[in-house]
């Protein structure tokens, strides 16, 4: 492509198509991609760029990888799509048995859609559903602490931070849920039994009205990239049995090894009622998610009225995602991914750890495949993204918070440039 095609190309998409979290009429530069390749994504001027993000926390394995694409295109050859109403095939059933294999245990029942916020709105029907077959239909409000995140759609932004979640624009057509502050005790901390005195007060009133406590265990993403104490989960688990009330864990941006365990529940050995998984499913591949249930709850939906779980999205269980995911699972699990994310996160804390120095950084925190560097006021993204790019690297900040989850194939020296690159960056930023 000549640089006057790709030119063209940039302003038609200026002029016509919608980003996410953009104005349409005055959005900030979107780069042309050509390709990407393992860790690195290549604009349409050759620019190679270590990528941090992921694609949004996605693509673990990195970019055009060769098991990945195999697996797509051998499906491809069988049927790219079939219905799911009255109809099962191969990639389906292979994926439901690796899923209800490494998930926490007694996550039996598998139900499949198109992505994260979807999976999160099937969630929020089948707790709510649970309810109503029991006779219960008074038990339809949803918890959750604040800062979270769980989507764009109508009911998971409703349980969405209120204030980054854009509530005030929607107050009064919005579903109102009720929040408790998130748990103080950070990760690495010592735990503070108070933290979860708000749960339990509002539980002791509220009990009757819901249906489930929904949150993203140990890691909250998009709404604070914040991590906080397994024990609050623990804790969590029992007042949701002793209140009746349904534990719904959002692992759409932990799941599959993000935060060091396979699954972030895992750190605390607890298992929810519903489990909602997206993102790295299919390895970044395809739009797509699972909500996973205990039979305790597919029973109690199944044998109430009506009988059947209302929901059935178009592209339910859509082969081609889930021939795509079972073979990324499997690559992962094949793969030493314990060790390997252990190494991401030793090469990430000893090179974004000095960023702690800087007089703009409030803090800088690392998990498994997660580093932050939490700024004392927010960036620029136009101004930034422009100065990331000039360094290589594809770093995509929000607020205060100048993260990467990058692919876990990275290796220690591209993580090392990935870092000295955001560090550089946010001097340059914040230097005048
Ligand atoms: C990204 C995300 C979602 C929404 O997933 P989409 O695929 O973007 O709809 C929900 N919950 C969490 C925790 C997420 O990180």
């Amino acid at each position: 492509m000549t640089s006057e095609e790709t030119q063209n190309l940039i302003n038609y998409d200026k002029q016509h198509i919608w980003h996410p979290y953009t104005s349409a009429t005055k959005p900030i530069p979107a780069y042309p991609v050509k390709r990407a390749s393992g860790v690195r994504l290549e604009l349409m001027d050759g620019t190679q760029l270590i990528d941090g993000m992921s694609s949004w926390w996605a693509g673990i394995h990195g970019y055009n990888h060769p098991v990945l694409n195999d697996a797509m295109k051998s499906q491809i050859d069988q049927m790219s799509h079939v219905m799911f109403g009255g109809i099962t095939h191969q990639p389906a059933v292979d994926l439901a048995r690796l899923l209800v294999d490494i998930t926490p245990e007694g996550l039996e029942h598998v139900f499949y859609s198109d992505s994260g916020s979807v999976a999160v709105e099937v969630s929020i029907k089948m707790a709510s559903q649970y309810w109503y077959a029991k006779g219960n239909s008074g038990k339809n409000k949803f918890a959750t602490i604040r800062s979270g995140y769980h989507g764009d759609t109508w009911n998971a932004m409703s349980v969405c931070d209120p204030h980054t979640g854009m509530h005030q624009i929607w107050q009064g057509i919005l579903p109102l849920q009720y929040f408790v502050d998130r748990p103080k005790s950070r990760f690495n901390e010592e735990w503070q039994a108070e933290d979860i005195a708000s749960v339990k007060a509002l539980f002791e009133e509220k009990h009757q009205e819901l249906a489930a406590f929904i949150l993203e265990p140990i890691v909250q993403g998009a709404g604070g990239m914040y991590f906080y104490h397994p024990q609050y989960l623990r804790e969590l688990r029992q007042l949701c049995d002793q209140y009746e009330i349904l534990l719904i864990a959002d692992e759409i941006a932990t799941g599959f090894g993000r935060s060091g365990e396979l699954f972030a529940c895992h750190y605390a050995d607890i298992s929810p009622d519903i489990i909602c998984l997206g993102k790295a499913i299919t390895g970044g591949y395809m739009s797509f998610a699972v909500t996973m249930a205990t039979a305790k709850v597919a029973k109690g939906i199944s044998q109430g009225e009506p009988g059947v779980f209302m929901h059935g999205p178009t592209f339910m269980g859509n082969p081609l995602a889930c021939a795509v995911a079972v073979a990324s699972i499997k690559l992962l699990l094949e793969s030493n991914w314990k060790e390997n994310i252990q190494r991401v996160e030793r090469t990430l804390k000893e090179t974004l750890e000095p960023a702690e120095k800087l007089n703009v950084v409030e803090q800088v925190r690392v998990l498994g495949a997660i580093g932050v560097i939490e700024l004392k006021e927010a960036v620029d993204l136009s101004s930034i993204q422009a100065k990331f790019v000039a360094e290589g690297i594809w770093v995509r900040p929000f607020g205060r918070m100048v993260y990467v989850m990058p692919p876990y194939i990275m290796s220690d020296e591209d993580l090392r440039t990935l870092a000295a690159g955001m560090i550089s960056v946010i001097q340059q930023e914040f230097s005048n």
